[in-house]
């Protein structure tokens, strides 16, 4: 696949000093995971984001995670972690996930999982909300973006028909656990057990009103534009569903709550489309 992106702070001669420093940061972040994974069978593995880096081309790491299968079509679901810098947390949860994978292959039985662990790496390197060009990543999607993070994706969401979405995020904010529900119906059907399966590790948030939105049990079911979705055209969509853990956690917590709410998803997911397929 042509991937259409912008060069990012490539110059005449190559990558500039900077997409390099964020190069191998990112490169020492990642290849002792991808040690690890290279030993299970299940593991498909990562995309050549390096070489496209130094061609100058952003592509962003995709690990792809094929489960043990459960008779019928594997679905495939993606899993979206630091598209803001300033929230590691998720990062941390996508690797960790990857990681108890090779363990326990068994909690995607039925799925292959596509894991973007870091979608905005010259923010995660700085430390900041937003990318080195200065832009929120996650407002910017199906607005005819010139940002090449967001481009990257944006031909991920299109090309993957995914029937599941999962974004990780920290909220600075809120005093528990929460989640955004969009996308298909049964969105909140999958969102509601991964709340509880959290709030043994963590409180879940149950205010009326949370980060500006109405929400009910932990559950928002409206959302900013320009986030991280499938394509607008999209028929049927798939579930889309977006984590907040809070900030003031231990790391250790947040990270567990954010791994431990996602295999939740899964395994509702599972449950509901066994139940689908026999009625
Ligand atoms: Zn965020």
């Amino acid at each position: 696949m042509k991937l259409d992106v912008q060069p990012f702070h490539s110059t005449a001669d190559g990558l500039s000093g900077e997409a390099l420093r964020d190069l191998a940061w990112l490169d020492a972040c990642l290849s002792p995971v991808e040690a690890h994974l290279e030993t299970s069978r299940h593991f498909l593995g990562v995309n050549d984001w390096r070489a496209a880096w130094v061609r100058g081309e952003l592509v962003l790491p995709r690990y792809l995670f094929m489960g043990p299968r459960d008779g019928g079509d594997l679905a495939r679901v993606a899993i979206f972690a630091g598209i803001h810098g300033d929230e590691p947390e998720g990062v941390a949860a996508a690797l960790r996930l990857l990681l108890e994978l090779v363990e326990h292959p068994e909690w995607a039985t039925g799925y292959c999982l596509q894991i973007y662990p870091a979608c905005n790496p010259s923010g995660l390197r700085r430390g900041t909300r937003e990318s080195a060009a200065g832009r929120d990543l996650n407002r910017e999607f199906w607005g005819a973006t010139r940002q090449p993070e967001v481009r990257f994706l944006e031909q991920e969401l299109s090309d993957g028909d995914f029937q599941g979405l999962i974004s990780l995020h920290t909220d600075d904010t809120s005093p528990g656990f929460y989640g955004y529900a969009h996308g298909a119906a049964l969105t909140q059907l999958l969102l509601a057990p991964a709340l509880a399966r959290v709030h043994p590790h963590l409180p879940v948030n149950h205010g009326e009103i949370i980060d500006g939105f109405a929400a009910r049990n932990g559950i928002i079911c409206d959302a900013f534009e320009g986030i991280l979705c499938a394509p607008p055209q999209t028929a049927p969509r798939p579930f889309e569903i977006t984590l907040e853990t809070p900030q003031t956690a231990p790391e250790a917590v947040k990270e567990l709550a954010l791994a431990l709410a996602v295999q939740a998803i899964l395994a509702e997911h599972r449950k509901l489309m066994a139940y689908a397929a026999n009625i």
